[in-house]
């Protein structure tokens, strides 16, 4: 009989007898603790079989894929939901392993107060802050907590990608290890906790004036769609910053693989297609010398949420922008009602979407093609999508658009008849916001395109965006200008 005739054999014997669950049932691992838990259909563990399995998956994530160096600096983005503070309660345990399974990294905490941007006031954020602070504290590790308001006061670096050089981005691991434990016998006497906390912690205040440019940059995006992805955007610019500020070159994110479910179809539906590789993926080098990277992707949701409770995780909830949202009051928020009711009925509805992301590679961009900044998307960072060819999906939508930018054009015709006739005196009846729109356009990729789409008004953006648009913008003039001195590509 074949192979997979046999599995499938085996498959159906097991669902048959799909052992219901009772008081004394024995765990299948040790076979003599009593198990508490059933992670899938057949796998019962004890308290101590379900920790040791879940230490490990950890542990296996980060040693099966080897970008974490030792001493390294890694920043944890905590959220304060349960994936990211389970992610800090496993890079504490390994850290204070005995010398040989010991993780060797050194961390530090970032958390984005995004309470500026859901509406909720001051009282609420400092409490959330404040919760998160005592269990940031008790780490020990260097954290900072930012504001979503400082995004008004990021230097315009934060866009630019950098290619790192290869060889120094990516010594050989084994070297890397071996050059450590060298190191770490000549320095035994020094207290290697002491290299860590030395970092200042960064304060949590910001200004009146950015807290109205937040607000009225997130009124100004008419739908939650855009809304999110906004969010998403700003957040990843000020992480970034962080790290690259403090010298972190790697980023550790908590999205577990029922997150990264949701993700992979819903940026599919957003038009993100081509960036799922790095969106989803274990490591995402986008930003060139610093990598995020995702060692929860393997946990499910339920997985997490059992360990918190059993090991006794501290987790603050945090309400977002689409806590109290309908479910299908955003593209994001309706794939993931999508997904989990399905779940709910078939049980390998998320491990199958997410071994689909697995898979995904992107073709990388050729050295210099990395290296020139108008090459990549102004907001999300990724490769640009949009140079493709003229029989394709993006070409017809771009012909659709323009002609109803006509339209809008004899719109503005009758605003400019507004202004010399005076009748409203304002100047412009939102006639000068289309060429904004359309000069910032060229500069993004296809999805984030949608979202600049779904502005009221692109002023609102954070100045950093709108200064590296213009000096890209010029910088293409520029190489048009001189286009007929220089010399083909393929010359
Ligand atoms: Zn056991
Ligand atoms: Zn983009």
């Amino acid at each position: 009989m074949c192979e997979v005739e046999e599995d499938y054999n085996g498959l159906e014997c097991k669902q048959e007898k799909i052992p219901v669950p009772t008081l004394n049932r024995k765990c299948m691992k040790c076979k003599e603790g009593t198990a508490v838990l059933i992670i899938r259909v057949s796998d019962a563990f004890c308290r101590s079989c379900f920790k040791e399995y879940f230490i490990h998956k950890f542990r296996a994530m980060l040693g099966k894929n080897r970008v974490i160096f030792p001493q390294e600096k890694v920043l944890l983005a905590v959220s304060g939901g349960a994936a990211s503070c389970s992610m800090l309660s496993q890079v504490i345990e390994g850290l204070s392993r005995d010398a040989p399974k010991k993780l060797r990294f050194m961390p530090g905490i970032i958390y984005i107060d995004d309470g500026g941007a859901c509406g909720r006031s001051q009282e609420e954020r400092q409490r959330s802050i404040d919760q998160l602070k005592s269990i940031f504290t008790q780490t020990g590790f260097p954290y900072f907590i930012v504001p979503l308001e400082q995004v008004f006061a990021l230097p315009t670096s934060v866009l630019v990608p950098v290619t790192s050089d290869p060889d120094l981005s990516n010594p050989s691991y084994k070297h890397a290890v071996d050059q450590y434990i060298r190191e770490e016998q000549k320095l035994t006497e020094e207290d290697p906790a002491s290299a860590v906390t030395r970092l200042s912690v960064e304060d949590s205040a910001y200004s009146p004036e950015h807290k109205l440019a937040l607000e009225s940059l997130f009124s100004s995006l008419k739908t939650l769609t855009a809304k999110e992805d906004m969010l998403h955007t700003l957040r990843q610019h000020l992480i970034l910053h962080v790290a690259r500020e403090n010298s972190f070159s790697k980023v550790m994110m908590g999205e577990n693989c029922s997150r990264l479910a949701v993700k992979l179809l819903s940026n599919i539906a957003l038009g993100r297609g081509a960036a799922l590789a790095s969106d989803t993926g274990f490591s995402d080098p986008r930003f060139g010398d610093v990598v995020i990277v995702r060692p929860m992707r393997d946990y499910s949701s339920k997985e997490i949420a059992a360990y918190c409770r059993m090991f006794h995780v501290p987790s603050v909830f945090i309400p977002g922008l689409d806590t109290k949202a309908q479910d299908k009051a955003s593209i994001q928020r309706l794939t993931e009602t999508f997904v989990t009711n399905l779940q709910a009925e078939f049980p390998s509805t998320v491990s199958t979407i997410y071994r689909t992301s697995e898979k995904l590679h992107t073709v990388k961009p050729s050295e210099s093609q990395a290296a020139e900044p108008a090459s990549k998307c102004l907001l999300c960072v990724c490769a640009l999508d949009t140079d493709v060819d003229k029989a394709s999906a993006f070409h017809a939508t771009l012909v659709s658009e323009q002609l109803s930018q006509i339209k809008l054009q004899d719109v503005s015709h009758d605003a400019l008849r507004c202004v010399e006739t005076q009748c409203c005196g304002t100047g412009g009846c939102s006639s000068n916001r289309f060429p904004a729109h359309q000069d910032l356009k060229t500069l993004l990729c296809y999805s984030c395109r949608l979202t600049i789409k779904d502005m009221e008004s692109v002023d609102t953006l954070p100045a950093y965006i709108m200064t590296e648009a213009e000096r890209r913008r010029k910088r293409s003039l520029m190489k048009m200008e001189i286009s007929e001195y220089l010399l083909e590509d393929g010359d």
